[in-house]
């Protein structure tokens, strides 16, 4: 049987944190737009304009990453008409289409809520571990967790038709229609033209704040030093890869016996020093360029045998930002270029991979962060580093702030068995009283968004929206006016213990 593991292989000019990154040094030079303020998001007006309706709803979920589908499926459960609205053809947003895998950890005990726990089920029962012999199959939530992208697509699908979810696939969110401090409807454009969407609660999981933005919530992007985003990456996958002989590889060339010795949900970054010379001999012989060895990481990929998740390459963030349409565009021709310099090292050198060729690419570019909403609380690194918890908490994570590029003074992990929570009112805003944020793009600062934007976290804050959603319509109250705390403890997917 094949071990599932990882190939921590290459960092340039990044510091080891406690397992994670952080760039030594901030660079100059400009992101190819305007920076630090929001640019305003184009909008035309469709309030005057005859559009058919498709779908009168109680709550319309606009996105099916891991917060919108969470969102979406509860909501349902909870007896909320819901449509979820997703311009791909596949649930799981950057988890599935972006080729995001695996799952991070939380670090904090406790944090699966309820929809995690019930997905890790669904997913152990697919009988993808028994089929790879893995002895922790261990999918989302407080340990890291290796899943099969389709089978987690198959399986959002799946929850979706139980709960009663219309999913809207192929539907791309062009524009709201606010009216008297409401969301009244949103406009998608489907295979049939432009429709509307007429709901109760709207949930925004686009991930860029888009229907925030077109509603005219304020909104930030890019950190507060620089305005730049953090970096983006058009994430691979290789297959026809012998795994245990690029195993032996590493561990004989590069003394990396480490992760042979982890368990296969485990991955790590620590020796990628190991590594470096190795990457840089590419560089030397122009077979890569300095900006393809910027991070380089593999990981296996449970129910893939022979297949590995490539994290990477990382766009370089000087050259392309991930809130200029130009810019994201542009980093998609330049990212495929890297993949195939990448991908042809690896079949050159890298013992093991002599067979191996790209089997898929990313259909979602992997944006770290783009825009937040600056909601009715707006978390901060202070939350993090004070450990802060709220009796209107939704979820807690002690996932670390985890910035590629910018350097920032923001080191410290939190002491173990620490964690801080994110309250419910980082998920609605003061300025529409029907609306929720949940995911990455949820209120927070550059840095606060940094932890919070992990995937089961993410999942965490939709759940909430969903639950939140269903109840504020059946006892008459606006989203923003409602108080996690009342709802009943029974009935929340998470309270606080203060
Ligand atoms: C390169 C990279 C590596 C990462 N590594 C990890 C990791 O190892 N582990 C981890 O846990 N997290 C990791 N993260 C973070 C994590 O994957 C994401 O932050 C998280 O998945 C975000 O979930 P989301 O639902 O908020 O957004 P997304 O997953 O981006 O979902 C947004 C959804 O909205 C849809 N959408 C957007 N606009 C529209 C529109 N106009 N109309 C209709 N639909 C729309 C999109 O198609 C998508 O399905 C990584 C992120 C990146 C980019």
């Amino acid at each position: 049987m094949e071990p599932l593991f990882s190939i921590p292989i290459s960092r340039r000019d990044f510091m080891k944190l406690a397992g994670l990154t952080m760039a030594g040094a901030a660079l100059g030079g400009a992101v190819p737009e305007a920076e630090g303020a929001a640019a305003p998001t184009p909008k035309a007006d469709f309030s005057q304009t005859e559009l058919p309706v498709l779908l009168d709803v109680d709550v319309c979920v606009v996105g099916g990453g891991s917060a919108g589908t969470a969102a979406a499926v509860v909501a349902g459960r909870r007896g909320a008409k819901t449509v979820l609205v997703e311009r791909n053809i596949a649930l799981g947003g950057l988890s599935t289409q972006g080729c995001v895998y695996p799952c991070m950890p939380t670090f904090a005990y406790g944090s699966d809520t309820p929809y995690i726990t019930d997905l890790n089920k669904r997913m152990e029962g697919q009988g993808i571990a028994p089929l790879l012999g893995v002895e922790t199959p261990t999918f989302y939530g407080g340990g890291a967790g290796q899943y099969s992208p389709d089978y987690l697509s198959y399986t959002y699908d799946e929850m979706c038709a139980e709960a009663e979810v219309e999913i809207l696939y192929n539907a791309s969110l062009v524009g709201a229609i606010v009216e008297e401090g409401k969301i009244r409807s949103c406009i998608v454009q489907t295979v049939a033209g432009l429709g509307l969407i007429n709901a109760k609660v709207f949930i925004d999981a686009t991930g860029d704040a888009l229907l925030s933005r077109f509603a005219g919530v304020p909104v930030e992007k890019g950190a507060e030093k620089t305005g730049r985003n953090q970096p983006m990456s058009l994430r691979f996958e290789m297959s026809g890869i012998d795994v245990q002989r690029a195993h032996r590889f590493f561990k004989e060339e590069f003394k990396d016996t480490w992760s042979l010795e982890q368990p296969s949900y485990f991955f790590e970054f620590a020796k990628w020093k190991k590594t470096e010379d190795f990457f840089k001999s590419g560089v030397k012989s122009g077979e890569l360029t300095e900006d393809d060895i910027l991070y380089i990481q593999a990981f296996a990929i449970i129910g893939k045998p022979g297949t590995m998740s490539m994290n990477c390459p990382e766009l370089p963030p000087l050259r392309f930002s991930s809130t200029d349409a130009l810019s994201l565009s542009r980093s998609v021709s330049f990212g495929m270029r890297m993949q195939r310099r990448l991908a042809d090292f690896f079949v050159k050198h890298i013992k093991g991979f002599e067979k191996a060729q790209i089997s898929r690419m990313a259909s979602q570019v992997g944006v770290r962060e783009s825009w937040r909403v600056k909601g009715k609380y707006y978390m901060t690194a202070d939350d993090y580093f004070k450990a802060r918890h709220f009796p209107g908490a939704v979820c807690r994570t002690a996932y670390p702030i985890d910035i590629h590029d910018v350097a920032l003074d923001l080191q410290k992990k939190l002491k173990k068995g620490d964690y801080y929570e994110i309250p419910y009112d980082a998920l609605v805003v003061n300025e529409l009283s029907n609306l929720m944020v949940a995911g990455r793009c949820a209120s927070g600062s550059f840095a606060a968004q940094a932890s919070f934007r992990i995937q089961p976290t993410c999942m965490s804050m939709g759940e909430a929206a969903g639950i939140a959603a269903a109840w504020a319509i059946d006892h008459g109250i606006e989203v923003n006016a409602l108080r996690w705390e009342d709802i009943p403890r029974e009935q929340r997917s998470y309270v606080s213990e203060g």
